[in-house]
């Protein structure tokens, strides 16, 4: 993921606590366990000491959140990014224990930020950076205790950097970290992962309530990793991309974008979207007023509100590929008006999954190919939507509480069993 990818302007653990309340209403959940999922089990708050090109010292500030580990070892992002606060990195890791429950993978939720700007650090002061982290929080990394992967401003050589100063301690270890290079044990499928699994749901969904991909309308915001693949998936599909932006605004084409030459331009080339030919120029705002069926945030957290667009916006279905990209106030209003929101938490969960397929290949050091990790990935993605899906037609609640009735049912379990 890129440095310029998410400025999240609500900040994540209000959005996460206003839904797991709704959720833990309906199960019942007792005050003592409420309070037990709410709370990080373990924070770690971190001087990030760093020797400049110049010869002088910076210290910068670094955090890693255990959210929950009763389901197995934690499993987060790091990013690296200015607004990194601990309140933000709290809330990830939470979203993150609910993730992996939902997807029904042996981990718990983590995450981790350190407090800088990648894109004013040369290539070896960010390694200086990540190894100076990595140092100090390695007392509670391991395979089988906290595995990182790249969020914000991180990418798989900074993983590479993580695993190579974990191993110097411990021997070499690739379970360490996942979203690694291919060379050092990173999985065939990892980049696309999380697109392949949005546009794996979006396939679930049209062919459950008839709203067939092929000819529907699409409208994407962000062309980063998880927007361009799925703008690439959809597009195979059959499905009318008509609008796309990135950070630098975008294009819109009632026809359908040419999805493949926007591919090479944007994603492979990192150019802005609104410089390819091809369709007329729009802003980011405009965006939210192009009529769609399908509407996919893919870039920032607090996009669709009250405020600015969550009455007025035209789509059938919200696809939530970014991470918390609606409201709590904007999701009732879409529950108001019918409209459904597929939640973050499922949608985009292709990623961690793929995270758990590399770990597993690390530790059976055995690779897969990349037909096993899409066949195994297309499995979990669906089994997770048909169990949302169940409960959203059983107890006709909206797709979000229902992810959380079952993603916070499978960690409370955990707790009983493993007990205090
Ligand atoms: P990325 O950095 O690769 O791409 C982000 C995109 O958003 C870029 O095209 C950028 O230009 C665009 N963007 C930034 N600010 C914008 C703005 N104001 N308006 C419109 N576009 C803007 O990031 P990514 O990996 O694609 O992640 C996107 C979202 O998906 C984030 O919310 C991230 O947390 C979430 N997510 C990513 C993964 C993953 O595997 N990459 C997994 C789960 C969730």
């Amino acid at each position: 993921m890129s440095a310029d990818a998410t400025i999240t302007p609500m900040k994540g653990s209000a959005i996460v606590t206003s839904q797991f309340d709704a959720a833990a209403d309906l199960l019942g959940l007792e005050p003592y366990m409420r309070r037990l999922l709410r709370m990080p089990f373990r924070s770690m708050s971190v001087e990030v000491p760093v020797r400049k090109d110049d010869g002088s010292f910076e210290v910068f500030r670094g955090y890693r959140v255990q959210h929950n580990g009763a389901r197995g070892p934690c499993k987060g992002g790091i990013r690296f990014h200015p607004d990194a606060d601990e309140h933000e990195v709290v809330g990830l890791a939470t979203t993150m224990t609910w993730k992996t429950a939902l997807a029904d993978i042996p981990f718990g939720g983590a995450k981790g930020g350190v407090q800088c700007d990648p894109r004013k650090l040369s290539p070896r002061e960010l390694e200086a950076v990540t190894r100076s982290f990595t140092r100090r929080i390695s007392i509670i990394l391991g395979p089988y205790r906290d595995v990182p992967a790249p969020d914000m401003g991180t990418n798989a050589q900074v993983m590479a950097w993580i695993l190579d100063e974990y191993s110097n301690r411990a021997g070499y270890t690739p379970a360490v970290v996942t979203g690694k290079p291919l060379t050092l044990g990173g999985s065939l499928g990892r980049e696309e992962a999380t697109g392949r699994g949005v546009v794996f749901t979006m396939e679930e969904y049209s062919r459950d309530f008839k709203l067939p991909i092929e000819g529907s309308r699409v409208v994407i915001q962000g062309f980063g990793n998880v927007g361009a693949f799925v703008a690439q998936f959809a597009h195979e599909l059959g499905a009318r991309i008509v609008a796309v932006t990135d950070v630098d605004g975008g294009l819109h084409n009632d026809q359908g974008l040419d999805i493949p030459k926007l591919f090479q331009h944007a994603y492979r080339q990192r150019k802005p979207v609104a410089e390819f030919p091809g369709g007329t120029r729009i802003t980011n705002e405009q965006l939210w007023t192009i009529p769609c069926d399908w509407l996919v945030p893919a870039a920032l957290g607090g996009v669709i509100n009250k405020e600015s667009n969550a009455r007025s916006i035209d789509c059938k279905v919200v696809v939530e590929a970014a991470n918390s990209p609606t409201t709590p106030i904007a999701d009732k209003i879409f529950e108001e008006r019918g409209i459904a929101v597929l939640p973050d938490f499922l949608v985009n969960a292709g990623g961690v999954i793929v995270s758990y397929f590399e770990w597993a290949q690390n530790l059976q050091q055995h690779p897969w190919s990349l037909e096993q990790v899409n066949t195994e990935l297309r499995q979990k993605m669906t089994t997770a939507y048909n169990g949302v899906r169940d409960i959203v037609k059983a107890k006709k609640v909206p797709w979000r509480t229902a992810a959380f009735v079952i993603a916070l049912s499978r960690v409370a379990e955990a707790e009983r069993l493993r007990g205090h």
